[in-house]
């Protein structure tokens, strides 16, 4: 597939998918603007190039209606102060109005259409409503990294409508680091993987099991494998129909050579609250009816040790409930491990993201991705649809 820097832009109708999809306040304040200032080198390309800029986004889950909490508003005036610009905001993305603004477009100027998601054609990929976003546009570009694991209308439908399709500059370094990361890593590749759900990263490490050299499991999800190990885990979060196949990758990890680690203590509670009475204690003397639900200080000890001659470092998921203090220090030391490490550290996922803006290190990290799900989906060796639909749409082109 082609990037934006490969493609004649100027003086044409550049249609740029983002996502904006950002976190709001009950003011409407943007309470993390990241994902807006990543899109800005791709739009400050386009208008150093003379191109008239469309843009759209999705936010939220409006499920085909207007949400008037959920439109694009704050992200376009936002995305003005940032690039000192004005931004043109529409009320839809869809309609004759539009498709008029777009055609007295001069070079340069930049359009914001309103949140994709209004209508339920967006999400459903549907055919027309590809069409109707694909007649603004000359050139397509998806710069939308975080929505790039979904078949949406917007980043897949439009591809088969746009002769010239590309993508951004935040797709192309999110894509270079996964790249380098895994699958030309600097060894060892370590991987980290914590959160609350085995069920939601069993694939990610059935298929780290095939390219890293160590991996470490924390969080809540420690627990099914602990107890697939045959240890009392209390009342702490487990998946009791997953244990068999905790078993079979422990059985598959040891089998590939591959280190694996688990937490040898935990922090304990008998409530996921604030003013809960804690304990730290080894995983062997869990007390029945009290939960883990933060890695210890040995582990933490051991973490460090196992990340001591890392080259790469792959890491998704909090080690406990760090969103409460007292469950939050097994977090923040692997954020500052990563920080404090030579290195190459890559981490995705919402939560993994948030963990390392609170402890101010987010500038020592190599890379944060802006995507969670398709973060996660390359972890686990998928394929993105949305980048799949840019590599067929050039292979057309040919
Ligand atoms: P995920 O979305 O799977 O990455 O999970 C993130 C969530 O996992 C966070 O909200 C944490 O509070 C939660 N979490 C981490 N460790 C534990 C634990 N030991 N018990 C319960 N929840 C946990």
């Amino acid at each position: 597939m082609k990037f934006i820097n490969e493609v004649d832009i100027k003086g044409k109708r550049v249609l740029c998918r983002f996502d904006f999809n950002i976190p709001l306040d009950d003011n409407l304040n943007i309470a993390d603007d990241r994902r807006i200032r990543a899109a800005v080198p791709t739009i400050n390309y386009a208008l150093d190039e003379g191109a008239k800029v469309i843009i759209v986004s999705h936010l939220g889950r409006p499920k085909g209606k207007v949400v008037e909490n959920l439109r694009l508003t704050p992200a376009a005036r936002r995305l003005s102060r940032l690039i000192d610009k004005e931004v043109i905001v529409e009320r839809d993305c869809i309609g004759e109005d539009i498709t008029y603004l777009i055609n007295t477009m001069k070079p340069k100027d930049i359009v914001f259409l309103e949140n994709l998601r209004f209508h339920k054609e967006e999400t459903a990929n549907d055919d027309e409503f590809a069409r109707k976003l694909a007649a603004y546009a000359d050139v397509y570009v998806d710069d939308a990294f975080g929505n790039a694991h979904r078949s949406h209308a917007s980043n897949v439908g439009i591809t088969k409508y746009v002769r010239e399709c590309c993508a951004g500059f935040l797709v192309k370094r999110e894509l270079n680091f996964f790249t380098n990361a895994l699958e030309n890593p600097r060894r060892p590749l370590v991987a980290i993987i914590g959160g609350s759900k085995v069920s939601d990263k069993l694939e990610a490490i059935a298929n780290l099991v095939k390219i890293a050299d160590k991996i470490i499991v924390g969080g809540g999800m420690a627990f099914t494998f602990l107890k697939s190990l045959g240890l009392e885990v209390g009342s702490s979060l487990v998946e009791d129909d997953l244990i068999r196949k905790a078993q079979d990758v422990i059985k598959t990890v040891s089998q590939s050579g591959v280190r694996f680690y688990l937490p040898v203590d935990c922090v304990i509670a008998q409530k996921r609250e604030k003013s809960a009475v804690t304990k730290n204690v080894p995983v062997q003397e869990m007390i029945p009816n009290w939960m883990g639900l933060d890695i210890g200080p040995a582990s933490i000890r051991l973490f460090s040790e196992v990340l001591n001659d890392a080259r790469t470092v792959v890491w998704n998921g909090p080690m406990g409930v760090f969103e409460i203090d007292a469950f939050s220090r097994g977090t923040y030391a692997v954020a500052r491990m990563l920080a404090d490490s030579h290195a190459m550290t890559i981490v995705g996922g919402g939560d993994t993201d948030v963990a390392i803006q609170r402890t101010g290190e987010n500038d020592n990290i190599s890379y944060i991705s802006t995507g969670g799900g398709a973060f996660l989906e390359l972890v686990e060796g998928k394929k993105l649809p949305a980048i799949e639909a840019l590599n067929e749409s050039e292979r057309n082109q040919k």
